[in-house]
Formats: structure tokens, sequence, C-alpha cells
């Protein structure tokens, strides 16, 4: 992507900001690319999302003050925004957030008193932020996926080069159509897309419906990601289906994405801290067995960065 034209050359720090369905990933870089602070906060998603860049505002300018530093300072702010995003910012359809067509650039920009804003989607800033500093660093081919609460994406990296698409949408693989049978609608508006099983929600709901008819130890806990593996790796037989069947499905969609992209290596943004390991060797077992010879290979490995890598790769579009 080629920003620099529109950045203030006189700044010196600049902010990275991702925005996935659930939290606020902050940071503050100086120009030589150091981040010098982050932290995380909920989304205050009142009145259909239209409380969230203002919310941004608000963080931004108490940074600013707390440092005594004016907008002229500052490069300018990039942002990851959990929907398709095109070169010139304007964001289609983030259901997540309730946006639906507006230029993020310009309307950031604007509540910042005219600092350069380049908003890019929130996957696509976790590939560059990996590219960066992180696990991507020297890959040429690979594919980057985030699993959220409520959304599932990719970016896909070819020949070095992140790939948009015309409108920024590259990647959204969590739409690929995969159930012709589905009542519920999909947050796109579709019925029976992927993101409707392999969204962190939809997992935990598949565990929901299981313990209803069956023994098992996840029925008098809380059903938290972390408390699902520990009951799978424990042995209990309802974690581990669901691993299973929640496992395939991501599986099989790897080995679609890599019949078209035949990456080196598959980037999971996935919290491996709460014990995700036995979901990994399942997703892997899957996708060796539905794969293409040709892309059989392909690595697939837990992004260096976890959940801030977006927050980088917004920061790298500055600096
Ligand atoms: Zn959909």
């Amino acid at each position: 992507m080629n920003c620099e034209k529109r950045l203030n050359k006189f700044g010196k720090y600049a902010f990275g900001i991702n925005l996935d369905d659930t939290y606020i990933y902050f940071g503050m870089f100086d120009k030589e690319g150091n981040c010098i602070k982050n932290f995380v906060r909920f989304i205050e998603k009142t009145h259909h999302g239209e409380d969230i860049l203002p919310q941004i505002k608000k963080l931004i300018f108490e940074e600013l003050e707390e440092r005594n530093l004016k907008t002229k300072d500052i490069i300018g702010v990039g942002i990851g925004v959990p929907g398709p995003v095109n070169e010139l910012g304007l964001v289609q359809n983030a259901p997540n957030l309730e946006w639906k067509y507006f230029n993020v650039n310009e309307k950031l920009s604007g509540l910042l008193d005219g600092i350069p804003v380049i908003a890019i989607n929130d996957v696509k800033a976790n590939a560059l932020g990996e590219m960066w500093i992180g696990s991507g660093k020297g890959l040429k081919n690979y594919v980057d996926i985030k699993i959220g609460n409520k959304g599932v994406g990719s970016a896909v990296v070819n020949n070095g080069e992140l790939l948009l698409g015309l409108n920024g949408a590259n990647g959204e693989f969590g739409h690929i159509p995969i159930n012709e049978n589905e009542n519920n609608k999909c947050s796109c508006g579709n019925k029976g897309c992927l993101e409707q099983y392999v969204s962190f929600d939809a997992f935990i709901n598949l565990v929901k419906e299981k313990i209803k008819n069956k023994e098992s130890s996840l029925k008098d806990q809380q059903l938290t990601l972390k408390n699902i593996f520990d009951a799978a790796e424990k042995g209990d037989e309802v974690a581990v289906e669901c691993c299973e069947i929640y496992g395939k499905y991501l599986g099989k969609a790897l080995a679609i994405m890599a019949t078209i992209n035949n990456p080196s290596h598959f980037i999971f943004n996935f919290p491996v801290q709460q014990n995700g390991e036995i979901l990994m060797n399942i997703i892997k077992k899957y996708y060796k067995k539905y794969s293409h010879s040709a892309s059989k290979d392909a690595n697939i490995i837990l992004g260096r960065l976890g959940d801030y890598a977006g927050m980088y790769g917004a920061a790298r579009l500055i600096i």
C-alpha cells in the first residue's frame, strides 16, 4: 500500500490501533518503530457503533495531553477494522461493529483535528504486523488466519505483497458458503457461512448443545476456551468430540484456501496461552487429509505477536 504522501513527515510519533469484534488494541510508537505504550480496552458499542471512533479519539487525545504533545507531533494513525476496507479507507459493512459504508480515514481524521489516518482490514493489519516483526518476517507466501468471538477472517500475502482485491475484501474467508441447510443468518446476511461454525462463539455454542445430553466435566464449569481445551486434554469425551468437529471445519477450510493461494505457511493468531495445542493438532490432521498434494507441505504455525499483531501492523502503515 502506498500511503506515505498522506502522512505528516514532520511528526515524531504514530499510533497503531486494531479493532476486533470486542476489543481496541491501542499502541503508541516513536518514529523508529518502537512501541512506547500499549493497552487493551473493551469497545463501547452503543448507538449502533457511532461511539467507537469518538472513543478512539478520546484515547489518543488523552495520550497527547499526558505527554504535552500537539496533533502536529503525530505522523499519523493506522487503524485495523473488522470488515472490508479499500485503499482509500472506505469500509463496506463491518457488521460486528454495526458499521455500514463510510470513509474511516476521513471520519477519524476529522475527529482528530486533521491527523492523517490510514485504515485497513483488521486481519490484513495482523498480516502486516507478523510480516514486520513476527512469524511472517522473511516469508513471501502466507495466509494469516484470525478467529474472533464472532468474526473469522484471513489475509493473503502473495509473493511478498498483501492482497486487497477490489473492495478490500480479499481473504474474507469466514464467508465461504459451506452449508445449504442453515436456517440462521450470518452477520453478512447470507446463511451457512463458515464463520457460523468456526467463530469462538460458535465453538462454545457447540459445546453447550453437546453437554445437554451427555456426561461431561464441563457441565459444572464456565464455558471458556481454556476450560474446554483443558477438559479435552484430560480426555473429556464431549470436549474431545467438539474439538474434533470444530477442528475439522477449520482444517478443511484451510485446504480450500490452499487450493487458491498455495501458501508456504498459515499463521494463526490463536490464543495458545489457553492451551489450544490440542485443537491445532486436529486442524493440522484435517488439513493434511483434505489439501491438494501440491499444498500439503504448508506449515500451520502460530503468530508471534498474538492478539497484538494487528496493532503493530496498523502502526506499520504509518512508520
Ligand atoms: Zn457470512
